[in-house]
């Protein structure tokens, strides 16, 4: 199933935009935690209808939340395998016209690592994507050990912090440094960037001083099914 986290506007409070996350309940193992799922996936073809179905029960479901007035943006992550997929960027378009779901409350997350696995191919999906109107976020900026002469090249939208530098930044100087470059390098860059992983408010704080735009964790809410969401937004 899916749970979706809330992605909040540090300035004005408002919710924009959510994560869907991968969740698996099995009956004997108890809820698998998704690194190990998606990480055997990954090792396999299952991430091929893994994040086919990811795909269509969140752009069913931000079509659900458009139909009932509360249009909210869906963020889904995507493999470094699924970018090998020929007809991922026309299979995309396919499941937002059957949901009659406009591109731009679609955003696909990829981490600097994956599209660092293979550059040529990341960016030309990238272009596509973008040029059907739907978002593109970095995720785990920071962690993926490259260069940032990519950001040259690569038209992206959003910046995600990895909520490792997020968690000790209120008390590691050093991580509160990089947060702060990053902030400045997303604003400078005239993209979004999310602050993930906020757990106290003392965090939030200092991340809407900097000047982040949007923050995501559980002080806000953890990822939650989609009633429960709707509830929480309400
Ligand atoms: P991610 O994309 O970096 O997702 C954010 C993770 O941070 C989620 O973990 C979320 O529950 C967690 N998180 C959010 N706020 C907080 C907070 O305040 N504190 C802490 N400690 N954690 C917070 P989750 O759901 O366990 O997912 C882990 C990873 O599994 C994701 O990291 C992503 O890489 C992968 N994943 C999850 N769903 C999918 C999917 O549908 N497809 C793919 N390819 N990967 C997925
Ligand atoms: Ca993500
Ligand atoms: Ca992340």
């Amino acid at each position: 199933e899916l749970h979706y986290q809330p992605q909040i506007n540090l300035a004005t409070g408002q919710v924009d935009a959510v994560e869907a996350l991968a969740r698996w309940h099995d009956p004997d193992r108890g809820d698998v935690p998704p690194v190990e799922f998606i990480e055997v996936a990954e090792r396999t073809d299952l991430i091929h209808p893994l994040t086919r179905h990811v795909l269509r029960t969140a752009i069913d479901q931000a079509a659900r939340w458009q139909q009932a007035g509360q249009p909210l943006r869906v963020a889904v992550n995507i493999s470094a395998r699924n970018l090998t997929e020929p007809d991922l960027v026309q299979s995309i378009g396919r499941l937002l016209d059957a949901q009659g779901l406009p591109p731009t409350l679609l955003e696909i997350e990829l981490t600097e690592t994956t599209i660092m696995a293979n550059p040529t191919l990341a960016t030309s999906v990238i272009a596509r994507l973008r040029d059907m109107g739907i978002r593109i976020a970095i995720d785990d900026f920071g962690t993926g050990h490259s260069s940032l002469a990519y950001l040259t090249t690569l038209a992206v939208d959003e910046l995600k912090i990895d909520r490792s530098f997020v968690h000790t930044m209120t008390t590691d100087p050093t991580a509160e440094t990089i947060v702060r470059a990053i902030v400045d390098l997303g604003r400078n860059l005239h993209l979004d960037v999310v602050a993930e992983g906020i757990e106290t408010t003392a965090t939030e704080h200092a991340l809407h001083q900097m000047g982040c735009t949007y923050g995501q964790g559980y002080l806000f809410s953890r990822p939650v099914p989609a009633p429960a969401l709707s509830q929480w937004l309400a």
